[in-house]
């Protein structure tokens, strides 16, 4: 596998190559246009100093010898030529003393000789440090009657000077340096990366638990941080999900068990019809149940998706309450509840058939958990650009730890443990009212009874 980290150690050693190649070439081009004429001139002008020097002193030979030598360690090679090609060198040696053809034109045109000229072929500036005869200047000069051609170049080595060196070190230890800060670089880059593979990996095996040690406030650190906070949501969900599927096989277990225990009972031929008018009513209870639970699942589980079509659409609010209390108003009567309204008139935009469920399930359960002889109140009012309704009750009440789970999937209070319920309306109510971007209140005292206030914002209200 091409790994990020090898992918960017091989850029950054290429992008290190390249810069020394074009900062190579660059150097190239200056030495060749700009500095080689002038250090031709240099050395050029020097040589001939040199020479017009020996030529005005009356050096004896002893004299002369100490002179070119004392020229020699000021940092020159040279190199002393007869009309019969004979040698003299003084200073460092050259590793080749080839006599270049043009050069004998020194000697016998007087012409002066600019080896380094001679490398127009060549690009690369290196030709012209190398240590040869070839790369030097040359001048004529005349001493006792005879022709001589001085041959000088600076001597490399006596130029490499302790600046240099240390521009050397400083160039190499920059260099050094960036490679191994690129390096690590690179492994701090990826390591994360490759730690966030790993921990996906184990995600995808449902292992929520996966430590990433990841403390970076950089891009990647908030990866990290996302990555964690998706890690314990999935961690929840994987929670919810199976406490939700062993719920709901709990609750579709107890009402089947009854109606198979019921049914067997019913086959009985020596039953008593009031026994089997109870069975029969009892299979019939459990049944609604099953069914009630299976359409509240369905409404919850489709709310769900997260893009549920709201049916959006203008109806009187007043009227949709007051035909759900008119649905139960025998179960009013039978359990001797007083039910009072103040309903105005008012038309609400909304999902009518979402907002229904939501006040049948505040009503049954204003119903189920109030007491005979208790009573029910229901609000309706506008203020400003919100619509306010009020369910409350004389009922049995709810404790303020109850409160906080009230809305939770499956929660079912002690007392309701007796009824029946699903423990999913009130999820349902919360979840129509976050639907019309709104929020419900509860307010409750044991033994006093609950209030249940739903504030529903709507802006576009008209009073008709
Ligand atoms: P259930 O089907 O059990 O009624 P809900 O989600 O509607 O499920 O309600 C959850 C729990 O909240 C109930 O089990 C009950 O304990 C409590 N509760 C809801 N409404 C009332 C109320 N008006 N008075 C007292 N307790 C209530």
């Amino acid at each position: 596998m091409k790994t990020l980290y090898r992918q960017f150690t091989v850029a950054t050693l290429f992008i290190l190559a390249i810069s020394i190649l074009i900062g190579f070439t660059i150097a190239n081009i200056f030495y060749i246009t700009v500095t080689k004429e002038e250090t031709i001139e240099q050395n050029v002008g020097i040589a001939q100093e040199i020479v017009a020097t020996v030529q005005n002193v009356p050096y004896s030979d002893e004299g002369f010898d100490r002179y070119m030598q004392a020229v020699a360690k000021l940092g020159y090679q040279i190199a002393l030529v007869d009309s019969s090609g004979n040698m003299n060198f003084f200073g460092e040696p050259f590793d080749d003393t080839t006599f270049p053809e043009e050069a004998k034109r020194v000697l016998t045109e007087n012409d002066t000789y600019t080896g380094l000229d001679s490398f127009t072929d060549q690009i690369f500036m290196i030709g012209h440090f190398t240590n040869e005869l070839h790369n030097t200047v040359g001048v004529p000069f005349e001493r006792n009657g005879e022709n001589y051609g001085l041959f000088i170049r600076p001597d490399t080595k006596l130029l490499g000077t302790d600046i240099h060196s240390v521009l050397i070190g400083f160039v190499v230890a920059i260099g050094l340096v960036s490679i191994i800060g690129m390096i690590w670089l690179a492994r701090q880059l990826t390591r994360p990366i490759v730690q966030l593979t790993e921990a996906t990996k184990h995600i995808a095996r449902e292992n929520y638990n996966y430590p990433l040690d990841i403390k970076r406030k950089d891009e990647i650190g908030q990866l990290s941080e996302s990555f964690n906070l998706m890690q314990t949501q999935l961690q929840q969900n994987d929670l919810a999900r199976k406490e939700f599927i062993s719920n709901v096989s709990h609750d579709f277990q107890s009402p089947l068990m009854n109606i198979q225990g019921y049914a067997d009972l019913l086959k009985s031929p020596d039953l008593p019809d009031g026994d089997r008018l109870a069975y029969t009513s009892i299979i019939d209870q459990e049944a609604k149940r099953l069914s009630s639970l299976t359409r509240q699942l369905l409404l919850l589980t489709s709310l769900d998706q997260g893009a549920y079509p709201m049916k959006t659409e203008e109806f009187q609010l007043d009227e949709q309450l007051k035909a759900v209390v008119r649905k139960y108003r025998w179960r009013l009567e039978e359990e001797d509840i007083n039910l009072s309204y103040s309903l105005p008139p008012t038309l609400f935009r909304g999902d009518a058939e979402l907002l229904d469920n939501v006040w049948d399930n505040l009503l049954t359960n204003a119903i189920k958990y109030n007491k005979p002889g208790g009573s029910i109140e229901i609000g309706l009012k506008t203020v400003g650009k919100e619509v306010i309704i009020i369910f409350k009750d004389t009922g049995s009440g709810i404790s303020e730890d109850a409160i906080s789970q009230l809305f939770e999937r499956f929660y079912r209070g002690d007392a309701a443990r007796k009824k029946d319920g699903t423990g999913l309306g009130l999820s349902i109510v919360e979840q129509v009212v976050q639907l019309h971007h709104g929020n419900v209140e509860v307010n409750s005292k044991i033994g006093e009874g609950s209030e249940f206030i739903l504030t529903l914002p709507h802006p576009d209200l008209k009073q008709t």
